[in-house]
């Protein structure tokens, strides 16, 4: 009897053998070149794609999924979310969403929200700030620990503004309470300082905010944030809408403009030359309706809705790079978080960009901004295995997208067709 627990414990305690899985794959997409690749065999093991081809050998122990009837392509990534956020209805005040939840509770709406988002296909998300008191950098944590599946996560802790973050018009009784979410850094000396800060809470990516108040950064303070974060290996993503704001962060030299709503052509040139990119959170006029209209931009949702098509369109046509960004925090009843993020393809579709470049836009692009192409966005041999697969061709009908019914992260199964 006890010989035979001592061989279960063997049996139990003895690292497993690495699995070999084998995707057997109906067409695969490189979305850098829009070419499709038809019946290949993709390798993965101990999380890794080993090899990919039409003449790939499957081993004889290997897990086979049959993905024959499939359209596969790298997992998504969406290079703006909020994941721990959510905008409380009803026209109330955007402060309202973190005056009214705590850290730990916003952790685990990133959890829920991480969750569904990753069924869906979107195997990596860039963070950029609203996410309270660094939560991100926990969630981020958890998932590496592997307590949960979740996406990959690059997070940028407190939002880097003048002083009062987003918020505008709280009286002074109510105390700096946005310093949950933002850091206030009104020179160049404090703007290097919640760089460091950041990098110590575990943040990855800068975010600063450049036109949501009275005070606009100067050219030179975009500079600053941008060699500081550089000499550190991070990017660094700007939230401006346009104007002189928006020429100050551009020739500052930031990573990418985020929203970018109201950019000129001529800024849009610049940013071609320089290689900025546009992660222009293009909102569904339906969604823009749904979030509190706190700053002038964002009053008018028919408005927006259609300045954002435009400007999707002009800056497409002039061959701005542009990664996915969905900057979702709102909710719509029996739509999950998921949904409502592919209901910008609708956007990107009706501004007339081609569905190859929109699926470049979600994979490709995403993993050269967020500096992760030597890991992630392609189905490579030597990258991470996050490939994801849908029985439609998104190249015909990029609203396949919404049917996504395979989805591994990191060589683990964690959708399957049923
Ligand atoms: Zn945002």
């Amino acid at each position: 009897m006890q010989r035979r627990l001592l061989l279960l414990w063997m049996l139990f305690a003895m690292p497993a053998a690495a699995q070999t899985v084998a995707l057997r794959a109906g067409h695969v997409i490189d979305p850098a070149t829009g070419a499709v690749a038809k019946n290949q065999v993709i390798l993965v093991e101990n999380g890794k794609i080993t090899s990919v081809g039409a003449a790939v050998a499957i081993p004889k122990d290997a897990q086979v999924v049959d993905l024959s009837n499939e359209w596969v392509m790298p997992g998504l990534i969406d290079a703006h979310t909020h994941l721990t956020l959510t905008e409380i209805p009803g026209k109330a005040p955007f402060e309202a969403s973190y005056l009214k939840e705590g850290s730990a509770l916003r952790g685990l709406r990133g959890l829920h929200n991480a969750q569904i988002i990753l069924q869906a296909g979107f195997t990596t998300v860039r963070e950029v700030g609203n996410e309270a008191n660094y939560a991100c950098s926990d969630l981020k944590r958890a998932f590496k620990e592997g307590w949960f599946d979740g996406p990959t996560m690059q997070c940028a802790g407190k939002i880097i503004g003048p002083f009062g973050g987003q918020s505008g018009n709280i009286p002074p009784e109510q105390g700096e309470f946005w310093k949950w979410e933002y850091i206030d850094a009104d020179s160049p000396d404090a703007i290097r300082r919640g760089i460091h800060e950041n990098i110590y809470y575990g943040a990855d990516v800068r975010k600063l905010v450049a036109d949501n108040s009275a005070f606009h950064y100067s050219e030179g303070d975009l500079r600053v944030a941008v060699e500081e974060a550089h000499a550190a290996g991070r990017p660094v993503a700007v939230h401006v809408y346009g104007g002189a704001a928006a020429d100050n962060v551009i020739r500052g030299g930031a990573d990418s403009v985020e929203h970018g709503f109201e950019l000129t052509d001529e800024q849009l040139r610049l940013m071609k030359e320089k290689g900025t990119f546009l992660v222009g959170t293009d909102f569904p006029t339906a969604h823009l309706a749904g979030l509190s209209p706190s700053n002038d931009v964002l009053a008018n949702a028919d408005v927006l809705g259609k300045k954002i098509i435009d400007r999707l369109g002009r800056a497409h046509r002039m061959g701005v790079k542009m990664a996915f960004g969905s900057d979702t925090v709102t909710e719509m009843p029996g739509r999950t978080r998921a949904d409502m993020m592919m209901d910008y393809l609708a956007v990107w579709r009706t501004a007339g960009v081609p569905p190859a470049d929109i699926l470049k836009a979600m994979t490709t692009n995403g993993a050269e901004l967020l500096r992760i192409g030597k890991e992630r966005g392609a189905i490579t041999a030597g990258l991470f295995a996050d490939i994801i697969a849908m029985p439609g061709d998104p190249l015909e009908d990029v609203e396949s997208l919404r049917k996504v019914n395979f989805v591994m992260k990191n060589g683990k199964i964690v959708h399957s067709p049923k």
